[in-house]
């Protein structure tokens, strides 16, 4: 597989076109960014674990039946995947109150919510990313009412096959943002699944396992994330 242009540059991860008009490399980088790109530092070797930490989790949902972006690892820090007609619209599920939550209704950090919350937000960092709804997402045409609930139930299906996989390895998956598109008429799994995008808290000690080590200046950002490979076998560099 040929990697050609660059298509995009996030603020995580590059995309490339390549000799497959269906396919894209995405390059993680090690710039990590936080509060809609207001926060934003290198951590060294956060690239190759999160890429190879995206990479072990997807064959994982795709084994379960959840269809994935996910190809193969091209090399440390870059995996192919099906080019997607992304669809601007975050899913969000929480087993435990943390974060805009906990903001917004005042909820105390770390009650249990049952059934779980799913949420959705407009991808969009110079409006903040806010918080709507599916009426929202049919009107302004982000996605068709058949594609949400597709969104929904894929959400909700990654996260009981998660929930239990963290279960077992120490951990309580406290919430989580998914991205899906469209490939061929279908709706697929795409961006990533990392502790960038969700929270992971220790089951004993309740410590901070994922990217708000970051936001709120905890440090060992790295160390954690490896330790949450660690934990659950994915294989590192
Ligand atoms: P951001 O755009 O939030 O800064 P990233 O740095 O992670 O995020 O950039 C990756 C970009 O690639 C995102 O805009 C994401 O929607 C897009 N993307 C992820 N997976 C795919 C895919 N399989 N096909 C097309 N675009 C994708
Ligand atoms: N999340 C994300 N990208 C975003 C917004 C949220 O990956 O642009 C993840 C975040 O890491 C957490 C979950 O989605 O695991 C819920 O985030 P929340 O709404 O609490 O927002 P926050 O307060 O973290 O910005």
């Amino acid at each position: 597989m040929e990697k050609r242009t660059e298509l995009y540059r996030g603020k995580a991860k590059s995309v490339y076109t390549t000799d497959d008009p269906d396919r894209l490399i995405l390059l993680f980088r090690n710039d990590t960014s936080a509060f809609d790109g207001k926060k934003i530092e290198q951590l060294d070797r956060k690239g190759m674990v999160n890429n190879r930490f995206n990479a072990f989790i997807m064959q994982k949902l795709e084994a379960a039946g959840i269809p994935t972006q996910f190809d193969s690892l091209v090399s440390d820090t870059e995996c192919l995947v099906k080019k997607l007609d992304m669809i601007p619209v975050e899913c969000v599920v929480r087993n435990y109150a943390a974060g805009s939550l906990v903001k917004r209704l005042g909820i105390e950090e770390g009650q249990a919510l049952a059934p779980p919350t799913f949420e959705l937000f407009l991808k969009d960092d110079a409006k903040g990313d806010p918080f709507i709804n599916v009426s929202h997402v049919v009107t302004f045409g982000w996605a068709t009412a058949a594609q949400i609930e597709r969104m929904q139930a894929l959400t909700l299906k990654v996260n009981d096959v998660l929930k239990q996989l963290f279960d077992d390895a120490g951990l309580m998956l406290v919430d989580f943002k998914l991205e899906f598109g469209v490939f061929k008429g279908e709706i697929v799994l795409g961006d990533e699944f990392s502790p960038d995008g969700c929270r992971l808290w220790d089951k004993t000690t309740g410590k901070k396992m994922d990217k708000d080590r970051f936001r709120q200046g905890l440090g060992g950002v790295i160390e954690a994330y490896e330790e949450v490979a660690q934990r659950l076998g994915v294989p590192l560099a």
